[in-house]
């Protein structure tokens, strides 16, 4: 198999046509030909002598990753399943809503966190996704023109994955690249602190924590990370950091009956986000098969949302998609993996 010059970056392109003898601005060449001119085949790189386009070729190719299935759900929620390098399956979810196409996309095949409510966790550990991996999940969906945002919350952990995952948002987000504004991105994490404060650091883009519940021993059966990174200390750490006016934290919160949906957990996530800045979205569980967790009632959701925003934390409850087609992640993957 070819190395594939799709999902390298504009530097890692100049490095590769100097090796290769090109002049250096070739790099630039192939990067617009790559992300701005979208072409598949590098005999399409036409600004590229023919010599050059064929040395390129001896171990190169574009490599863009076609997906092999595609489920569409009655709201029009679409779930596509691509091929790995690795041959391993992961998922892309595209999710329309009025006038925006959000694509979330998968950072890891499978994932080694282990939390309680999740599919991809059942799944373990199977492998790291290239940032070329990552950013074909957006360039090789029907609607890749329609993009409007970008959210990071498939299968994986991404800050497990984080250099590849810092290289796909440069991609996506740099002049030479797709030029998206990080404003319309947002990269999910349970926690990891280390990974956390380099990729506030290096990226613009909006960061939103798996929050759950606030109780530490609750967490901690949830969501192993808790027992290394608790959900205090991942607070703190956002509390001191400077987000400028246009660069948002949020906090997710599958809400499960009887689990972490009472007045107690309330005052507790009031005090915990106590004058920080940030919104709290509230999740329906999609049952998955294996775990005893249940989702909260309607009317019982409804209340928690409004103790908290009586709290003053904003606080909204996501719009459930796709449940017709396995939407909750990792479902169709495992699916596939068993076959
Ligand atoms: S919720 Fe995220 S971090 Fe936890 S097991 Fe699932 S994919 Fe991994």
């Amino acid at each position: 198999m070819k190395n594939p010059l799709f999902g390298k970056t504009l530097n890692e392109l100049t490095e590769l046509v100097l090796e290769l003898g090109f002049p250096k601005f070739a790099g630039k060449q192939i990067a617009e030909w790559l992300y701005k001119k979208e072409v598949s085949l590098i005999d399409e790189m036409t600004n590229l002598s023919k010599k050059n386009r064929e040395v390129l070729s001896e171990n190169h190719e574009v490599g863009l990753i076609g997906f092999t299935k595609v489920q569409e759900s009655i709201d029009g929620t679409k779930k596509y399943l691509f091929p790995t390098i690795h041959g391993k399956f992961i998922e892309t979810a595209m999710i329309p809503d009025r006038d925006r196409k959000t694509v979330c996309v998968s950072s890891q095949v499978g994932c080694k966190m282990g939390c309680l409510f999740c599919m991809t966790g059942k799944q373990g550990f199977q492998g790291q996704l290239t940032a070329g991996e990552i950013v074909n999940q957006i360039r090789s969906i029907n609607e890749f023109r329609e993009v409007s945002n970008i959210v990071y919350m498939g299968m994986g952990e991404p800050f497990d994955n984080l250099d590849e995952v810092l290289k796909s948002l440069e991609i996506l987000t740099s002049e030479w690249g797709y030029a998206m504004s990080p404003r319309r991105i947002t990269v999910s994490t349970i926690g990891i602190v280390p990974a956390m404060l380099k990729f506030l650091e290096t990226s613009e883009a909006h960061l939103a924590v798996s929050l759950h519940t606030p109780f530490d021993d609750e967490r901690r059966k949830l969501m192993p990370v808790q027992m290394v990174y608790s959900i205090e200390e991942v607070v703190n750490e956002i509390r001191s950091w400077e987000f400028g006016r246009q660069r948002r934290v949020s906090f997710e919160y599958i809400v499960f009956k009887g689990l972490n949906d009472t007045p107690r957990h309330v005052r507790e996530l009031a005090r915990l986000l106590n004058q920080l800045k940030c919104r709290i979205n509230l999740i329906r569980f999609h049952p998955i098969p294996g775990t005893p967790l249940e989702g909260t009632d309607e009317q019982t959701l409804q209340n928690f949302k409004e103790l908290l925003n009586e709290k003053g934390i904003l606080t909204t409850i996501r719009a459930s998609r796709g449940q017709d087609i396995y939407a909750a992640c990792g479902l169709l993957s495992t699916k596939e993996l068993v076959k």
